[in-house]
């Protein structure tokens, strides 16, 4: 409340909105990116067409990609998708989810994942042509073998951003221009979550002049997943919504961000 207060307070004294974190496009007040994880086919089945009939370009994290899906993905980023890193196997901590030990995040080195986010990003290059890609890391977390590899990752200098998988009410007022591009926060959703509950994320970050960025893994199928009526409530709330929000690639809203520094 005092923040909001304070927020007033300089509005009238600099005659600008509150909601001014960042600049974006058309007088979009924020930037919503919708990103969905894990390669998975309900996102093909279900969220595609959708998006597409909306006009609308997302990100897709891919990781264990299946051979059989191989052409889809190609057609995805064909349409101006983002295709982007989430490693070749997808090493968690053990305790999240029985896996086969050697893809364990405990049975990797900084180097190991690093390299294997090399790999991936060539397989990203089959598929889309682009020679860099943004990057989201498995589980949100970013330890291999116990050691941190945000730092080495960075240095490597592999990939254009990091999206983590944690957001807070002061990110959706933040001037994304300034954010580290290593820790882009992002919202996941319980199964179960409503398609107004869903909405609303993107109407707090109207508010706040930010970015909302949307972590799903199966739409109307799979796992963790949003049902398919629930996330085409939402699309189409963005849709009838376009002149207040801009809903974009992340690589899209980083670079515009970037570009159109707040005066
Ligand atoms: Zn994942």
């Amino acid at each position: 409340m005092i923040r909001r207060a304070l927020a007033l307070a300089m509005s009238l004294v600099c005659g600008v909105s509150a909601a001014s974190a960042t600049t974006w496009p058309d007088g979009a007040k924020a930037a919503v990116v919708l990103t969905y994880d894990d390669a998975l086919g309900s996102q093909l089945d279900h969220a595609v067409p959708v998006l597409d009939e909306a006009g609308f370009k997302a990100t897709f994290f891919l990781a264990n990609l299946k051979p059989v899906d191989v052409p889809r993905w190609r057609a995805v980023g064909a349409k101006g998708h983002e295709l982007a890193n989430h490693t070749v196997f997808h090493p968690c901590p053990a305790a999240v989810f029985a896996t086969d030990p050697r893809y364990t995040s405990e049975a990797y080195t900084p180097a190991s994942i690093l390299r294997e986010i090399e790999q991936q990003n060539t397989l990203l290059t089959a598929l889309d042509g682009k020679s860099t890609h943004g990057f989201a890391s498995p589980c949100g977390q970013t330890l291999a073998g116990g050691v941190d590899y945000l730092e080495a990752l960075r240095a490597a200098n592999l990939v254009t951003y990091v999206r983590g998988v944690h957001t807070s009410p002061d990110d959706l007022r933040a001037d994304v221009g300034k954010m580290d591009p290593m820790r882009i926060p992002a919202r996941g959703f319980d199964e179960g979550v409503t398609g107004s509950q869903l909405i609303d994320f993107a109407k707090q970050a109207e508010a706040g002049g930010g970015m909302a960025v949307y972590l799903f893994h199966g739409v109307g199928g799979d796992y963790q997943q949003v049902s398919d009526p629930a996330h085409r409530e939402l699309i189409a709330w963005l849709a009838a919504h376009r002149g207040e929000v801009w809903v974009t690639t992340l690589q899209g809203a980083l670079d515009w961000a970037k570009a159109h520094p707040d005066p």
